[in-house]
């Protein structure tokens, strides 16, 4: 099952992709995540992202699609996957299109997850990450059993630079400019499916299950 998770920064929709990898056992592709381990590494790759990422910037096309279609080649995609944060623009979901159609195959779902900029705005606020494995929190909904403090990791929350609100409101144009066009793309295609992002993670989940297995 190949599925692209759409929507707004900060929606919702990579613990949805979680959730959705883990049932079909099919790995969570996140771009976000692979760029924030390659700035902890240090590596070129980081370095050249980071200076888009700290500025509510998407990382140019060029850079992505490299990063993107090695990770394709990994033998656990073999059944699928679920794409986080990519395709963000049209360049790279047509490259994607164009990358699968090579191997007679598609995209078979693009799940918008819906939520207003307000509720973004306040959401990111209350986010903290854990810099050592990429798990997200919130201070209110999705706490971490001793405050503060990574689960699995034991290490120290931080509020993200690229979740402050004013970089948050610097992603939030860039996503209405740059890829909510994306949506009007997969409806063309007949696979858009959109879902109410703002109640209970578990209810937008089952949502979510619903159109997919349907
Ligand atoms: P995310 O964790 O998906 O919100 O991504 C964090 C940041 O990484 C974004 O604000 C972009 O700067 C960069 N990024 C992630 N995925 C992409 C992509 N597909 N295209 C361009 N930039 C990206």
């Amino acid at each position: 099952m190949k599925v692209i998770m759409l929507g707004a920064p900060g929606a919702g929709k990579g613990t949805q992709a979680k959730k959705i990898a883990a049932k079909y056992n099919i790995p969570h592709i996140s771009t976000g995540d692979i760029f924030r381990e390659n700035i902890k590494g240090e590596t070129q790759l980081g370095l050249k992202a980071k200076v888009y990422m700290d500025q509510g910037l998407l990382v140019p096309d060029e850079l992505v699609l490299e990063l993107i279609v090695d990770r394709f080649k990994a033998p656990d995609c073999k059944d699928g996957y679920v794409l986080d944060g990519f395709p963000r623009t049209i360049p790279q979901a047509k490259a994607l299109d164009a990358a699968l159609v090579k191997n007679n195959d598609r995209i078979e779902f693009a799940i918008d997850v819906y939520v207003a900029d307000e509720v973004i705005i306040d959401r990111m606020a209350g986010r903290r990450a854990c810099l050592d494995c990429g798990r997200t929190y919130h201070v209110d909904t999705l706490k971490p059993k001793v405050e503060g403090i990574c689960d699995y990791c034991n290490t120290k929350l931080v509020l993200r630079d690229d979740d402050k609100p004013e970089t948050v409101k610097m992603r939030l144009e860039v996503y209405h400019e740059q890829t909510q066009p994306l949506l009007d793309y997969y409806k063309e295609k007949g696979i858009l499916y959109s879902v109410d992002g703002t109640g209970a993670i578990d209810d937008i989940y089952e949502e979510i299950i619903q159109v997919l297995m349907a």
